[in-house]
């Protein structure tokens, strides 16, 4: 969504995206609200809900205040290092995909870097200097084969305009969409169950029919997946728990 004119800066805070620097940040009015709140959301996305009536340029100034406090919740969720396993690249370390952990087996020859075969992740050892690198694109490359027959059913519910989905490196979110219709999701993701690889895709479906968090959005990932809620608190733990290097 593109930044705000200074004329638009003039008046009074409207509900939707707006752009703070390098932030978006989700605006909801609630007009019996006393004082603004930001929140940063489990999927990295900024939330400010504001009062009817305050004043954009009074919001944009709020937020560059916060900002500092914002990157360090985005760098929580990103990171979580206390619980975040370190992995290392021997035979016998285990990683995971679509929620079962698949032990690595360096190999000395094989037609490819990195491959899942007979439950086992093998890996060349003349790779191993490029060993994260590698396993990320296999992750990348399996997901874009796996995701949209997984993502079709979905998207037929919600009647979502997707125009193309993928899966990449994407910094601080699980997923991430644009209003032309592309949807992306981050690589880290496949190592979930698909279960809960569903309501990240459901969620950035959803947002495709609402940018922001609101009411109304929660209510279209509600219809698609009546259970979101506790899909949504496996994400937050399990989430917090998945291998990112
Ligand atoms: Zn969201």
């Amino acid at each position: 969504m593109g930044a705000l004119t200074a004329a638009e800066r003039l008046g009074p805070v409207r509900a939707g995206p707006l752009q703070v620097g390098r932030l978006d940040i989700d605006v909801v009015v609630v007009p019996d609200r006393q004082s603004m709140r930001l929140t940063v959301e489990r999927d990295a996305r900024v939330t400010a809900t504001v009062p009817a009536g305050i004043d954009v340029a009074e919001l944009i100034s709020a937020v560059k205040g916060r900002r500092r406090w914002i990157y360090n919740q985005l760098d929580v969720r990103s990171e979580d290092a206390a619980i975040r396993p370190l992995k290392e690249f021997v035979t016998g370390e285990g990683f995971h995909y679509l929620g079962r952990s698949f032990r690595l087996k360096l190999v000395d020859e094989a037609p490819v870097p990195v491959s899942l075969v007979r439950g086992r992740f093998l890996m060349r050892r003349d790779r191993l200097d490029r060993a994260e690198d590698e396993l990320i694109a296999w992750y990348c490359k399996r997901g874009r084969a796996w995701l949209p027959a997984r993502a079709k059913p979905w998207i037929q519910r919600m009647r979502a305009p997707v125009q193309d989905i993928s899966v990449r490196r994407l910094g601080y979110r699980w997923g991430s969409c644009h209003h032309d219709g592309r949807v992306n999701l981050h690589w880290a993701v496949m190592q979930l169950p698909a279960s809960l690889i569903d309501y990240v895709l459901v969620h950035e479906l959803a947002h495709l029919h609402r940018s922001d968090h609101s009411k109304e959005f929660w209510a279209v990932v509600a219809r698609a997946m009546p259970n979101y809620v506790a899909r949504r608190s496996e994400l937050d733990k399990l989430g917090a728990t998945l291998w990112l290097p």
